[in-house]
């Protein structure tokens, strides 16, 4: 796999061909250049041209949990796709690949928590939950629960539905309306104390979240979503005490919470699923990416039992299908994704890797561009900021400019989330590449004027 030859048009030309027929997910107007991406093996990736890469990012963002170019997953791949590839598993048919990984992802989740809806994605399966959510509270006899709180910096994807949860507010701009009936409040984020008017922070959201129950009416509320910690806003993690403070809250109310675990899942953070430390206990956990390290496009979302009783008991049916759910080919990719997990300790190494990043970075600390530097599990944000005293974030640009800047002098994929740059390596990368990695980001942030 990993000699295949890079492909048959020359980087130049198939760079010229993307900007002609490809609009890029989350495309920059103001930027020309193209990285070509034809091969992965382990933690390093080759762009067309035949540059080698150090992929700190993980397939993208946050995907890649098992490295790439996995004989394991290509063989899973290639057996299934000869032995059943699709049948859409609507009304009553299923296959056998995603009634094993349903099976298998209840023996993992909590165990209020055993059935699973398949999507082909986050987005999609953000969108699934919130109508679980609503159809839970209507078949109930509570048909106006609909609305949803989300968060400020919350990130939840790019459908209308999943696209409005999400807490970046240039997701929601020249759309026309969004999803109707989604309030936001704000999440912790301990670096900016001043957002919570010197109160503790924990204590400021809880009476924040109050008001909002009162104010919207707990009646009207369907369920809160939140990712444990915070992903595309900056890699944030909450205090200890807020999410069963929340939790809390919101039982009293009779308001779901969903747990967005997109990105927390399957060993990100060193567990399978980051809701059940953190005290969320969840009523649905939405999932994707690591589910299947990318080798193929799988989302689930995981749902107690409460839940569907009520929404498919009796007479109800449950009118919301996609014709890729459950897909068998991805199934049969995550159940060996799954199994490269466990065998080869990779929730273990995320903490490990983690905790190299923690010591390898540490010098940046003392970088005057650096204000914080969050590390939880493999992932890391490193917060740049304009000045340390005010805690003012640098510019979109330069944030981009320090991403580009390791892409050239150091071979080394990153991507910047606002002013926070990202990391999110393959769960296999090795010692020395988080040690490679941490060294090129002390050395460009140290030229940072
Ligand atoms: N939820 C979270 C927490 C995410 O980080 C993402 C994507 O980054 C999504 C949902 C959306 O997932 P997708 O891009 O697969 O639709």
């Amino acid at each position: 796999l990993s000699n295949r030859p890079t492909p048959e048009l020359a980087a130049s030309e198939l760079e010229a061909l993307d900007r002609r027929h490809v609009l890029h997910p989350h495309q920059r107007s103001q930027r020309s250049e193209r990285r070509v991406i034809v091969r992965g093996q382990g933690s390093t990736v080759w762009d067309a041209n035949g540059r080698k890469l150090l992929d700190a990012l993980g397939g993208g963002i946050w995907v890649a949990q098992v490295g790439h170019g996995r004989a394991e997953l290509a063989e899973a791949a290639a057996e299934q796709a000869g032995q059943l590839a699709q049948f859409t598993g609507f009304f009553e048919y299923g296959n056998d690949k995603s009634i094993r990984l349903a099976e298998r992802l209840a023996a993992l989740a909590p165990a209020n928590i055993n059935r699973t809806y398949f999507t082909c994605g986050g987005s999609e399966g953000v969108d699934t939950a919130i109508k679980l959510a609503r159809l839970f509270h209507h078949r109930r006899g509570e048909p106006d629960r609909n609305w949803i709180i989300a968060r400020h910096f919350g990130y939840h994807g790019a459908t209308y539905g999943s696209g409005t949860a999400t807490g970046i507010p240039d997701m929601q701009v020249a759309v026309g309306p969004n999803l109707p009936n989604v309030e936001k409040v704000m999440p912790p984020y301990p670096y900016h104390m001043e957002m919570y008017g010197g109160q503790n922070p924990t204590d400021f959201l809880i009476n924040e979240l109050s008001q909002t129950i009162e104010r919207l009416g707990a009646r009207n509320i369907a369920a809160m979503i939140g990712e444990p910690v915070l992903g595309g806003g900056g890699v944030i993690p909450p205090p200890d005490d807020y999410w069963p403070r929340v939790r809390k809250l919101l039982r009293e109310h009779g308001i779901l919470l969903i747990a967005d675990e997109v990105i927390t899942a399957f060993g990100r953070t060193g567990t399978w699923f980051d809701s059940e430390p953190r005290g969320m206990s969840p009523d649905i956990i939405t999932v994707a990416k690591g589910i299947t390290s990318g080798y193929a496009p799988l989302g689930a979302v995981m749902v107690d039992d409460e839940i569907v009783e009520t929404v498919t008991g009796g007479e109800h049916s449950f009118f919301h299908g996609y014709t890729y759910s459950g897909h068998p080919l991805a199934c049969a990719v995550a159940l060996a994704n799954l199994d490269l997990l466990e065998k080869e300790g990779l929730l273990e190494r995320s903490l490990a890797i983690g905790a190299r990043f923690r010591t390898g970075l540490a010098p940046a600390a003392e970088i005057p561009v650096v204000g914080d530097i969050r590390v939880v599990g493999a992932t890391v944000g490193i917060e740049l900021v304009v000045n340390r005293e005010t805690r003012e974030g640098v510019s979109m640009d330069l944030a981009l400019a320090v991403a580009d800047d390791l892409y050239e002098t150091h071979n080394v994929i990153t991507r910047n989330y606002g002013p926070t740059l990202v990391l999110s390596p393959p769960l296999v990368f090795t010692d020395q590449e988080t040690d490679r990695t941490s060294a090129a980001i002390v050395e460009v942030l140290r030229r940072v004027d």
